[in-house]
């Protein structure tokens, strides 16, 4: 059978020939604006996608994920929108794009997003899916279905985090191990740590470490808040872990010209900043993203321990 990377890219190529909705979100994204907002060492790139704001504004308390259709079963999907099943998975075109090829890995079953368990698959798509990066939004952290089990995919070189990950000057080497490394990442508006390795099993079982050791810390969630960026290069795996503290800040909530419909996930921790009205497009700067993500990214303390508990941690666990 073809190689799933260029089964994928067919079905996005067919998709947009027989699907209206994703060809003209699709046409609509040449149009989006985009700009970049640069600090030492790192930047955001800004974008105004009118599209997403179904995404951003969803409502994903429990109440409100019970009583709406789940979207990503097979039985509520739009009738155009076609598959391709693989493993315990099905590969979609998403319809609400942030770049050009962005795809819907969804499971199969309806089963809650939850990493544990998983890591392996993400890191397989990763590997097969090549010329994408892979991510996952956390329940807690940004998934506009957290009751239905799914990972997203996009081109690879578009989420700065990419770059910034291999070369990030004040990387700190947490741990090594069984030709695993674990870096800490800082002063970059946000905290993160990079797994990277060769052997799929281990990066799976270190980041399945990284878990326990951050759940430790917010045991009032089923899962810890987390988004995880990853992608395959010829010199192995790369997962980057944002933990974060907070799920949307204040200004999400507040109320006239204060409001800002920022509520971030994977991509925008990955350095991609969405914005879905022209005057949050326009009022992003560098003051703005450094108060935002200052809510959002774990804070010092708890940073300082999670790092702690990596060092300390040395033995197996599920993946
Ligand atoms: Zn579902």
């Amino acid at each position: 059978m073809e190689a799933l990377d260029k089964r994928a890219e067919a079905l996005i190529a067919e998709q947009l020939t027989e699907w209206d909705t994703a060809r003209e979100h699709y046409a609509q994204l040449t149009q989006v604006q985009v700009k970049s907002i640069r600090f030492p060492g790192f930047r955001f790139d800004v974008q105004f996608n009118r599209a997403r704001i179904r995404s951003t504004s969803a409502p994903v308390d429990a109440h409100a994920i019970r009583e709406r259709p789940c979207f990503l079963c097979r039985e509520n999907r739009p009738s155009q929108q076609r598959a391709i099943p693989f493993g315990d998975y099905d590969i979609l075109v998403n319809p609400f794009p942030i770049f050009p090829d962005h795809l819907t890995i969804a499971a199969r079953e309806h089963i809650p997003q939850f990493i544990a368990g998983r890591v392996s698959e993400l890191l397989d798509f990763t590997r097969r899916l090549d010329g994408f990066a892979v991510f996952y939004n956390g329940p807690e952290g940004g998934a506009s279905a957290p009751d239905h089990l799914h990972f997203q995919a996009v081109c690879r070189g578009v989420l700065p985090v990419e770059y910034e990950a291999e070369r990030w000057p004040e990387k700190s080497l947490l741990r090594e191990k069984d030709g695993i490394r674990i870096f800490g990442m800082e002063h970059f508006l946000r905290k993160a740590l990079v797994v990277d390795g060769r052997d799929e099993k281990e990066v799976a079982n270190a980041a399945g470490q990284i878990m326990e050791a951050f759940a430790s810390l917010q045991p009032e969630l089923s899962e810890p808040r987390v988004n995880i960026v990853a992608w395959y290069t010829q010199r192995g795996y790369r997962l980057v872990l944002f933990p974060r503290q907070g799920h949307r800040p204040r200004q999400f909530y507040a109320e006239g010209e204060g409001r800002i419909l920022f509520s971030p996930g994977a991509v925008d921790f990955a350095g991609v900043i969405v914005t879905v009205r022209e005057a949050d497009y326009r009022r992003m700067n560098r003051d703005l993203l450094t108060d935002l993500f200052l809510q959002l990214t774990l804070n010092d303390e708890s940073w300082k321990e999670l790092k702690e508990r990596i060092r300390a941690c040395s033995g197996r666990n599920r993946a």
